[in-house]
Parts: structure tokens; sequence; C-alpha cells
């Protein structure tokens, strides 16, 4: 099996599901990341990526309460005004940053007037900041409450300065694992179809995988096989987003630390997502989920984009992640050249920015 793999790699062939089953079951981790480094250099040759970003969320509150969620805090939440998100951006701005990254529960208490404000007062400051904002299940709700259908509300946000979508939400598609981690969430297929109409309008978004769960390896065979199939429709996806679960504080059973996803286990995803997805051209192992360490690895294991600089992540920190909140370009660019790599800084559209002169 090793053998045929490895022709198809070679003459950069597509793989087949079963071929990922095989490698996600059986597959030498060595070869995996040989295979994935194939593929990366085919994408990008020796460049890595990375965006000087800021992150907001906006409000804990969140009706839909998932039990893989640690973020959502219904009885002790906080929703920031307009007014706060454009001072909290126009400093961060000050600083540098060119893009902003917005996600937060689903607050019944906030029109999409809010969002379009938000949109709006963020590009007020300057029209070059790239908005990444509101996962499908936001687009979903914001809907759901407006009475507007999805692609009106995805105009309404594109008109008023939304750049891409974020990739959340999408965690693993199959129905099963979905009744147990996030019954309320939208289906797997509602996911899909959003982000086709996203795309259609010329909206990119990223593509995530939350794995390390009560997924069976088939299931996450299924779920990028989903991401391919839309891929190769609208081209829409910029970059597949493995994320590692964080069980403290969520109500998921796997909550001892000894369940949580093993290194090797993340470097197989990593490099899985690298061959499966042919069709991506970029794929992200994020420092703030895998470690300054364990990103440089995956770096090595077909991963060419290791996140941002986020100033003060919470959402998965509040799940027990023990990593800083948040990196300085400095930090960043001197994890990728420690790893012969040239980084270059980009929006999540991977738009190359203004460079900013780094000192190492
Ligand atoms: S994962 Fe998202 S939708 Fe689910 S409870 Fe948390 S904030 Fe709400």
């Amino acid at each position: 099996m090793e053998s045929i793999i490895a022709d198809k790699i070679q003459n950069n062939e597509r793989i087949s599901d079963e071929d990922a089953l095989w490698l996600l079951l059986h597959g030498d981790l060595m070869f995996l990341g040989e295979m994935a480094s194939i593929r990366r250099k085919n994408k990008v040759g020796n460049k890595a990526f990375y965006q000087y970003n800021f992150n907001i969320n906006h409000t804990t509150i969140c009706e839909n309460k998932c039990n893989l969620c640690a973020f959502y805090d219904n009885e002790n939440g906080y929703t920031l005004s307009v007014e706060r998100i454009q001072n909290m951006v126009a400093q961060a701005y000050k600083q540098g940053v060119n893009e902003v990254h917005i996600v937060g529960g689903l607050n019944r208490d906030l029109p999409l007037s809010y969002f379009i404000d938000m949109c709006r007062a963020i590009k007020d400051i300057d029209q070059k900041i790239h908005i990444q904002a509101f996962t499908p299940v936001e687009i979903d709700f914001f809907a759901r409450i407006s009475g507007k259908s999805i692609p009106d509300v995805l105009s309404d946000l594109k008109e008023a300065g939304l750049g891409s979508l974020p990739g959340g939400g999408a965690e693993i598609f199959s129905p099963r694992v979905r009744s147990l981690i996030c019954p309320d969430k939208i289906s797997g297929t509602k996911w899909l179809e959003i982000m086709a109409d996203a795309h259609s309008m010329g909206i990119l978004s990223n593509a995530t995988m939350l794995y390390g769960t009560v997924e069976k390896p088939e299931e996450i065979i299924d779920h990028m096989s989903r991401l391919r199939a839309l891929q190769d429709q609208t081209k829409g996806f910029c970059a597949f987003v493995p994320l590692a679960f964080f069980a403290r504080n969520t109500k998921i059973q796997t909550s001892s630390i000894s369940k949580e996803t093993s290194g090797v286990y993340d470097m197989r995803i990593i490099s899985l997502g690298r061959i499966y997805l042919d069709n991506f051209d970029h794929v992200k192992c994020l420092w703030m989920i895998y470690g300054y360490k364990g990103c440089q690895v995956g770096l090595d294991f077909g991963a060419d984009d290791i996140g941002g600089t986020y100033f003060d992540e919470i959402i998965v920190h509040s799940a027990g992640a023990k990593t800083p909140k948040s990196a300085t370009q400095e930090e960043i660019c001197s994890l990728m050249r420690n790893m012969g790599r040239e980084p270059v800084e980009v929006t999540s559209t991977y738009e190359l920015t203004t460079p900013v002169e780094v000192l190492i």
C-alpha cells in the first residue's frame, strides 16, 4: 500500500478515501511526513505564512451551549459594544495589526445591524484592514434572527466590509459525532451549504476539523472527503485548519488530560490533511493549539502556516490550552526561520501585506 500511495504523490495524483484511511490507521509516521512535505513543496516551496492579526470575541452569551465548548458563559458573560470593538481595533492597528478575526456566541440580543455596524466601524479605521469574521454557525443564526436569507446576510456583511469567513463550526461533519458534541449546532451539510454560498459570492473561507473527541477514523476521512468535494466545486477554501480538541471546562466526557490527543497523532492528522486535500493550497498548524515546538514539527509534516499574532486568544485557552495568548511577529518569524523556512506575512486569504521590518 505504501508504494502505491508514494507513486500517486510522486506523480501529483489524488489519493483515495481508502488510501487515506490506511494512512491514518497504519501509515508510518515518517512516511506521512515525507509524503506531506512533497505535497507542501509543490504548493508553496519553502515559504511559511502567518498573519499579523487581532482576535475579537464580541460575546460569550450563546444559546447553543455545545458540549464541546468552554467559551460560552450565559451566567457571567459579556457583550462588547461596537464602540468598544472599534477602540480595541484602533489600538491594535496602531501597533501594525492589519487583520481582525471575529467570532462569538449566538446571542439573541444582538441584531444583524450590530454586526454590520461592527464591520463598518472597523473599516472606518482603515479600509485595508481585513475582516475575517463569523462562522457559518453564526451566519445561519443571523439569518434566523433577521428573517433574511443566507445569501442576503452574506451580501449585507460583505457590503459592510466582511473580507472572509473563518472555518469554525465544522467540527466533524458526521451526524453521530455532532449529536454528541454539539447537538444544537447546524448540521455538517448546512455548514457546507453556507460555505458554498459564501464562495459563490466571492467570500473565501477556511475549513476546520475538530478532532480528538468521539469521532472514528472513518468519520475523519468522511469530513475531509466532503471538504475536498466542495473545494473541487468552488475553490473557495484558503486553508485547512486541523484543531486538536481541548477538553477542560467542557461537558465532554473525555475530560482527563490522558485522553487528549498525542503529539504523534496530531502530526498524523496534519500530514494526512496535506496529503489528502490536494486541492487546498494551505494547511495550518496553529501555534496556539500545538505550541511553539509542535507547530515547528508541523512545518515538516505538511503545514505551511502556523497562525497569527492573535492578541489575547480566549476560546482555546478557556478549554485548557497552555500556550501564550499572543505571539509577536519576531517570535513567529523566528520559529519559522529556525526550521529553514522563509516567513511571509499575509492576510487570511493569503494576500501579501505590507511587510514590517523584523529584526532577529
Ligand atoms: S461552540 Fe460556538 S455555538 Fe457552540 S456553545 Fe460555543 S460559542 Fe456557542
